[in-house]
């Protein structure tokens, strides 16, 4: 039997009950196999695999919270500690009743290779709590993440874990953390990113992964005779993702002509209009019929139907499993010369497999959304040296960071003769660095 098979029988019989973390498992490694193949003697003696899926450490805790009728409630919390080796471990904190440890090891594992590819020294974890921040009081939501924290700050420090925001967890939750952080260990430090500007955030970080999409997006572009200038681009979501990369989309001359949310989807041959829709969706957190009657070129359609619109380009920034087979034929018939995903997973693994095989560049999320932690990683840059760059500072660093994944993702799937292929490229070339840096540090 192959090593990569062995190990992927190992993990599943050593976690049971964790199907989302055997499918991660499964998709990196399936993909890595040429690399594996290559080095099986130096690996297996290394027991490189073995190590790499089973995280460092992993912390579950009791988190409870009394809530405005004086009643008890408790919770569960998680960080998982994955790999550290190429620096300290990074990942968000997920707030959803969903959360359980098997999601949060699939999206440790996952934030191994996606911080790997940024070329910042920082290694992967994850962490949350089955918690639901939705519709509970702000003191409600202080009362848990102060709870939270209390445990978590035992195990979590600047130069060790530095977690960030998620899904439930955005400025509010991280204010709270952070504040309850610094009241027990008494040190003011960059111990979570995603911090509010008035206390050690970055500028740019709101901009960055929509930003960051679009600058790999032009690049993967270029590189392949294409300019995006002028480009049809379709974009899916209407949330920060989807807001600020049509906003980057338009800076570089392309018309953006749809939007979408959770009821509906928006058409503007205009192209959409930035300031309007940041408007409806910022400010008043209003549905897109409110763009829709603002706006005279605009269509309303209720439900699905973004990827119908006939267009070059098409970015999913809205959630996971939302571009499907049968979108990805209409995309294909429609002339779509490439698909970059601002969001994680939206496409299914036969719409990606159908895109590939009709030679449609496809850039996988872990590359094309990779901007946010990378301006994470610059904000913990800042916060050691007790600085501030400007937004034209990070936004340039973003820019170069994003380059750079593209053409290390390209070049790492020519190497292993799969060129244009860039989800193979994306996981060997994230794996390569990890790979080096554990065997190069030994058995621990
Ligand atoms: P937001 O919550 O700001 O926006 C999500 C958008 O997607 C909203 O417009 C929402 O509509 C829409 N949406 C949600 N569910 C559906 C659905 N089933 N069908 C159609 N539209 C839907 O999230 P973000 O923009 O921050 O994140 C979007 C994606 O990008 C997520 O997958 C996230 O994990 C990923 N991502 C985000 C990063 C970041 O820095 N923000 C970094 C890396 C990845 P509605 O308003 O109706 O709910």
């Amino acid at each position: 039997m192959s090593y990569v098979d062995e190990v992927l029988e190992r993990v599943i019989a050593k976690n049971p009950a964790e199907p989302e973390f055997h499918q991660a498992v499964k998709e990196v490694l399936e993909s890595l196999r040429p690399v594996i193949e290559a080095n099986e003697a130096k690996y297996r003696k290394e027991a490189l695999l073995e190590r790499l899926t089973e995280p460092d450490r992993q912390f579950k805790f009791r988190v409870p919270w009394v809530d405005d009728k004086g009643q008890v409630q408790v919770n569960t919390g998680y960080r998982v500690q994955f790999n550290n080796s190429i620096g300290p471990y990074k990942g968000g904190l997920r707030l959803h009743p969903s959360v359980n440890l098997g999601i949060i090891k699939f999206l440790g594992f996952e934030q191994i290779f996606k911080n790997s590819l940024t070329g910042l020294p920082i290694g992967g974890g994850k962490g949350g709590s089955d918690f639901d921040p939705k519709g509970k009081s702000d003191r409600e939501v202080m009362a848990f993440c102060q709870s939270f924290m209390t445990e978590l700050c035992k195990y979590i420090g600047a130069d060790t874990d530095v977690p960030a925001g998620d899904i439930g967890t955005g400025a509010r939750e991280i204010g709270y953390m952070f504040g309850q952080y610094k009241k027990i260990r008494s040190v003011y430090e960059g111990v979570l990113t995603g911090k509010g500007l008035s206390y050690g955030g970055s500028l740019a970080r709101t901009e960055a992964t929509g930003y960051g999409l679009l600058y790999l997006t032009e690049e993967m572009l270029k590189c392949n005779g294409h300019d995006i200038k002028d480009k049809v681009i379709c974009i899916s979501g209407s949330g920060n993702v989807a807001i600020y990369a049509t906003q980057k989309a338009q800076q570089l001359g392309a018309k953006v002509v749809t939007v979408s949310d959770s009821t509906g989807w928006v058409y503007d041959p205009e192209g959409i209009d930035v300031a309007l829709l940041k408007e409806v969706k910022e400010i008043k957190r209003a549905r897109l019929t409110e763009y829709a009657a603002a706006r005279p070129s605009a269509q309303y359609h209720e439900g699905r139907g973004v990827w119908t619109v006939k267009c070059d380009v098409a970015l999913p920034c809205a959630t996971q499993n939302e571009l499907l087979l049968e979108d990805a034929k209409e995309l294909v018939a429609n002339g779509c010369i490439a698909v970059a995903e601002g969001a994680n997973m939206p496409t299914t693994l036969e719409a990606t497999e159908y895109l590939q095989e009709n030679h449609v560049l496809f850039a996988p999320g872990k590359a094309a959304n990779a901007g946010g932690v990378a301006t994470s990683a610059l904000e913990m840059s800042q916060n050691s040296e007790r600085l501030s760059w400007t937004f034209e500072e990070v936004d340039g660093k973003l820019k170069n960071i994003m380059v750079n994944i593209f053409h290390n993702l390209d070049d790492a799937a020519k190497r292993y003769g799969k060129e244009g292929d860039y989800v193979a490229g994306a996981n060997i070339a994230g794996f390569e660095k990890v790979a080096d840096a554990m065997i190069a540090q030994g058995v621990v």
